[in-house]
């Protein structure tokens, strides 16, 4: 009987931390786990071992990646005086997804929160700064979602670096307020890129 027993409910809490995973569905994937062969169960978790093992941050756009620098700041082929400026990885995954964009990207470490105590260091904007300036960039994307944080996040961005005479836009928003990029379809996503605007400060 699994029914209380600890080891199966050690695997549905461990499950039960990932995002959107309620009780019910932690419960089932730890059934699906107890009924694959011990082989599966084996490839899975050396699978998620080495994937947490190899991939790190890229150190010049603080993406995901398994290789330093990743392929898009060493690729030739992207417009290096474009950079487009994301709160997290997944709208990096969401935009090349989307293939509207041929520039390169920085992650920021979240957004801008100051009640939560979330300041300009903590998102690494002082290295988006050093970056922008030292790979003379001319504009600035900023993706970050439709919230107030969001927005606070691209404002702050703006009046940092318009004086500078970067030219910093906003991706136009098809992009439903309050939703992550990695919620937004391909096609809108495609548009508000295309129909992105100048931040007016
Ligand atoms: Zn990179």
């Amino acid at each position: 009987m699994l029914y209380n027993n600890e080891l199966f409910e050690t695997l549905v809490n461990a499950f039960r931390k990932l995002p959107g995973v309620g009780k019910k569905t932690a419960e089932r994937y730890a059934l699906h786990i107890l009924s694959s062969t011990e082989d599966e169960v084996k490839e899975f978790v050396e699978t998620v071992s080495q994937m947490r093992k190899k991939i790190r941050r890229c150190p010049e756009c603080q993406d995901f990646s398994d290789t330093e620098p990743c392929a898009i700041c060493a690729s030739s082929e992207r417009n290096g005086e474009l950079l487009c400026v994301v709160e997290k990885p997944s709208g990096v995954m969401a935009i090349e997804r989307s293939g509207a964009y041929r520039g390169k990207y920085y992650v920021l470490n979240g957004l801008l929160s100051p009640l939560d105590g979330i300041g300009p260091e903590e998102l690494g904007l002082s290295q988006l700064f050093k970056k922008v300036i030292s790979n003379k960039v001319k504009e600035i994307i900023i993706a970050t979602s439709a919230t107030s944080e969001g927005e606070a996040t691209a404002l702050y961005i703006a009046h940092q670096l318009k004086p500078l005479g970067i030219n910093v836009t906003r991706i136009a928003h098809g992009v439903p307020m309050g939703a992550g990029l990695e919620l937004t379809d391909d096609y809108t996503l495609r548009q508000a890129m295309d129909g992105r605007k100048p931040l007016d400060i």
